[in-house]
């Protein structure tokens, strides 16, 4: 029995094709797609494309609280003015982050997403509250003063605690950092760890040259992975710009997932992931915006379009399905989640565009999604049949709260720590 339908849009099918249908939902899932018996409820999406909700494969939400903090800096002095940055930030404080993190994902089309950060127990009651779909890892760096066991078994005890919560809607999943800033032992215990518990594995690889460079004379790029048994499909790997051909043919021989960040790649300079390599290889590549002070916004709309634009300006064969498959089912088989795809027996994790707007008029819809919109024409959105915006109208979070909140955050953020020294 369906408890509404989606009617009168055009719906973004699997097969990456539009076609007139409605969508009807029940207990969470997507019941019907075509012609639907009547439902007491009905949500109109008459000039709309119906499709799945967007897939953000690699974020930190919490990061949020640093947009625009450390820019026009190379990697490794950026790196150094966000860690600085983020010594001073508290649990509290990733708590405000993640929910500012929630209401953008939501207004720009994200109804899931994989996310790395730091007291990741409060990023979970923010998503929690927001109704989102989230992957949470807190993340393992060594070092700090924390004996690794020690480390590790709070790690655990994160997974195994929120594996699973606010109704199945947050999952959990084991986060080295990078294979630059974990030893081997702790890659080792990780992957045990993350096969004990069935959960994914997610890190940064091969990010800048200077770490492909450093990790590739010890031979410990992916052969640390390997003997660590993390190359597995259980890993999603973020970036992997510097990957070569013979890595690419040993990621997608392993079926691990690469997580593509156009944007943030382009931020700081670090280079162009070899995307229609790894798609020739068979690799599934995801898409991310990685945090937004790395990328600036969590707006998977601009993802898309620069994935689609980095290709175009190597003159390579640039296909809209590719684009809108990186965003949705391969982020969904990622992830693995039973999303990204409008189909019966789906989760109804579906997102409303639009498209009666100036920009988005035009000789081809699919073309429109990738090239002419942004976030911003999401016009309703739903994860697992609950709606939480209906027509640009945010429906559990106080939205002008929490931007004035964070924007107070920022303020006296840069207030009491302007005396701190230049990075260098
Ligand atoms: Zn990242």
């Amino acid at each position: 029995m369906s408890e509404f339908v989606i009617t009168g849009g055009y719906v973004l099918a699997p097969d990456m094709k539009l076609k007139r249908a409605d969508v009807a939902v029940g207990s969470g899932i997507i019941t019907q797609v075509g012609e639907c018996q009547s439902a007491e409820q009905t949500i109109d999406a008459k000039n709309c494309i119906v499709m799945p909700g967007l897939i953000n494969a690699h974020t930190h939400t919490p990061m949020t609280l640093l947009r625009g903090a450390c820019e026009n800096l190379m990697f490794e002095q950026w790196q150094k003015c966000i860690w600085n940055k983020e010594a001073k930030i508290t649990p509290s404080d990733v708590h405000l982050g993640s929910l500012l993190a929630c209401v953008e994902m939501i207004k720009t089309g994200t109804t899931s997403f994989a996310d790395v950060y730091i007291h990741m127990d409060r990023a979970a009651s923010a998503i929690k509250k927001s109704g989102l779909r989230g992957v949470l890892g807190w993340g393992v760096i060594e070092g700090f003063g924390e004996p690794l066991r020690e480390k590790l078994a709070h790690r655990r005890a994160f997974v195994r605690q929120y594996n699973n919560a606010a109704d199945g809607r947050i999952t959990t999943m084991y986060a080295p950092h990078s294979p630059s800033t974990c030893s081997m032992e702790a890659l080792g215990l990780l992957s045990r760890m993350s096969e004990e518990d069935n959960v994914l594995v997610t890190t940064h690889l091969l990010e800048t040259r200077k770490e492909a460079e450093t990790l590739k004379k010890d031979n410990c790029h992916l052969q640390c992975l390997k003997d660590a048994g993390l190359l597995s499909g259980r890993l999603l790997a973020a970036h992997s710009v510097w990957a070569n051909d013979e890595d690419i043919k040993i990621l997608s021989q392993h079926g691990v997932s690469v997580a593509h960040n156009p944007i943030s790649n382009m931020k700081l300079s670090v280079g162009t992931a070899p995307v229609t390599a790894m798609l020739r290889e068979h690799v599934n590549v995801c898409l991310g915006t990685d945090g937004a002070a790395p990328g600036g916004s969590l707006d998977m709309f601009a993802s898309m379009r620069t994935a689609a634009l980095l290709r175009r300006d190597r003159g390579q064969d640039t296909h809209l399905q590719d684009i809108l498959k990186m965003a949705t089912v391969n982020g969904a088989a990622a992830l693995g989640l039973l999303a990204g795809q409008i189909k019966k027996g789906f989760l109804a994790d579906i997102i409303l565009v639009d498209m009666k707007k100036p920009h988005l008029t035009g000789h081809d819809p699919l073309s429109a999604l990738v090239y002419s919109a942004t976030g911003a024409d999401v016009k309703t959105s739903m994860v697992g049949g609950e709606v939480l915006m209906e027509d640009y109208q945010i429906k559990k979070i106080d939205e002008e709260n929490v931007i004035e909140r964070v924007q107070k955050w920022i303020d006296d953020f840069n207030c009491w720590s302007f005396r701190e020294l230049p990075v260098k």
